[in-house]
């Protein structure tokens, strides 16, 4: 697909849609809503966005979603995932509740709510890979509750650490990974009105 600005949708059962729908919609794409597997049918790529992964995964099995959602990885669908989304990308969940479902695909283990035995929530200034930040890859990071990636699978490129954080235990882990398609980061762009991540996604998109 090489649409001008192709149908990107946000995952609207949970969690803080409209700033990835604004987001989405500065970065040049169609930003809808989704809920139903009707609605995914009808976009080009897909935002999970943050809020609480235990809680979206319950609704998107009420709202039928779960498995059209675990099929549309599989069509290799392409899927940005932010913290929460981060966590229903993954394949496995550390910390999660007992019976946690998730989407899966992304080949990562991730630590739900890792940094926040220290400390909720903090901004910090990230490295992140130039091929999605250009220059220096200096990013500003807003983490919330924020998990962290554990371990990654041999597919899945690293494209930034923490640097820099309350939490000594925290520097070095790994904070925003790509595998094919699915892209996930443990912070927040859509809160920051920095476009970066966004663009990148969109991009993406359009090239799938
Ligand atoms: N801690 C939340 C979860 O486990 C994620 C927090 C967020 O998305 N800001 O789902």
């Amino acid at each position: 697909m090489n649409d001008a600005a192709p149908p990107v949708g946000v995952l609207a059962l949970q969690g803080d849609v409209v700033e990835h729908l604004r987001m989405l919609t500065a970065a040049g794409a169609r930003a809808v809503r989704v809920r139903r597997a009707e609605e995914l049918a009808a976009v080009a790529g897909l935002v999970l966005p943050g809020g609480e992964s235990t809680t979206m995964a319950k609704l998107a099995r009420a709202f039928e979603v779960l498995e059209p959602l675990r099929a549309a990885v599989k069509a290799e669908l392409p899927m940005y995932g932010s913290c929460a989304g981060m966590i229903l990308l993954a394949d496995r969940v550390l910390d999660g509740a007992a019976d946690q479902e998730t989407v899966g695909g992304l080949d990562i283990t991730v630590r739900r709510n890792a940094f926040g035995r220290q400390i909720d929530s903090f901004e910090a200034d990230l490295a992140l890979d130039p091929g999605l930040a250009g220059g220096d890859g200096a990013f500003r990071a807003v983490f919330i509750r924020a998990p962290w990636v554990e371990e990654v699978g041999r597919r899945v490129s690293v494209l930034a650490r923490v640097r820099q954080a309350p939490d000594p235990g925290a520097l070095g882990r790994i904070v925003a990974v790509r595998q094919g398609n699915l892209l996930a980061t443990s912070f927040h762009p859509e809160l920051t009105g920095d476009e970066r991540v966004h663009r990148y996604f969109v991009d993406l998109v359009r090239s799938s």
